[in-house]
């Protein structure tokens, strides 16, 4: 059997994927760091429109955590093997660069960064074994253009995308595709502390995206469908 795992699958856009890939038929594995009633509520969603989804919690920073996870699952699933790994995992500790704590920089590329190679170096060779996978990193548009205030969180999304270009290039061959999207402004916990009435404002489609854009995004990646893209980063900003 073919799964599904969302890293930071229990709220925003990890959720929402983690209905969309549900609902393309994957049996999916909510990754989340210690929200457990939100990684229930994302679980109960996901049975209640027809799928199936376990909780699997892991702080993707923690390297030893995050591995030992991984490999236990690994070993009781003997018939199975984690086929769609979506990197979603991320937080934001945003100050200019004048001001910025040691811990800021840290904490969030540790998360961003460093939480995406523990996950994806434990995951990818059994892709390559079945020569079949899809690996989606969510990024920022931020790291792609930068943005002031985040040379921590930029820093993280940019190497991300070095990440995903370079191991396009490793797995193609294998029929393991690799690609980022990178959304602008989102509707989800990490953005509400902005002020949506003035920040929308600088977006040419004047609104904050939804998680359930993204997440249909994430779904064409991560499809059969989708065969011949790999390496991409793609945006998904409303124009900005
Ligand atoms: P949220 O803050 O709403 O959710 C973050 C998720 O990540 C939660 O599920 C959280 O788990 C999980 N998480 C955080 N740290 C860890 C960790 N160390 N280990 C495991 N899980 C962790 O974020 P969004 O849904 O808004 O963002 C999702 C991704 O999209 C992030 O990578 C973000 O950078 C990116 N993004 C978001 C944008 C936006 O506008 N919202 C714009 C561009 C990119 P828990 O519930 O346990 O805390």
């Amino acid at each position: 059997m073919k799964y599904a795992l969302v890293t930071g699958g229990s709220r925003g856009i990890g959720r929402a994927v983690c209905l969309k890939l549900a609902e393309m038929g994957y049996p999916v594995l909510i990754n989340y760091q210690s929200n457990q009633s939100a990684a229930e509520e994302t679980k109960s969603l996901v049975e209640a429109s027809g799928g199936t989804a376990e909780l699997l919690p892991f702080d993707v920073a923690n390297q030893r955590e995050a591995e030992n996870s991984l490999s236990a699952w690994v070993e009781n699933h003997a018939d199975d093997y984690i086929a769609v790994l979506v990197n979603n995992a991320g937080i934001r500790r945003d100050n200019l660069m004048f001001w910025m704590q040691d811990e800021e920089w840290s904490a969030v590329l540790n998360t961003g960064l460093h939480g995406a190679f523990y996950v994806t170096r434990s995951l990818v060779k059994y892709m390559l074994n079945k020569k079949f996978g899809r690996i989606v990193n969510i990024v920022s548009i931020s790291g792609v253009n930068g943005m002031p205030g985040q040379t921590n969180y930029a820093a993280a999304k940019a190497g991300v995308i070095g990440l995903t270009k370079s191991l396009a290039l490793e797995t193609a061959k294998k029929r393991v595709t690799v690609n980022a999207v990178a959304p602008g402004f989102i509707e989800t916990d990490m953005t509400k502390d902005l002020n949506q009435e003035e920040v929308k404002k600088l977006v040419p489609a004047q609104r904050f995206g939804k998680a359930e854009e993204v997440a249909d995004l994430v779904g064409f990646l991560a499809s059969e469908k989708a065969g011949y893209i790999t390496g991409q980063v793609i945006q998904i900003s409303g124009g900005l």
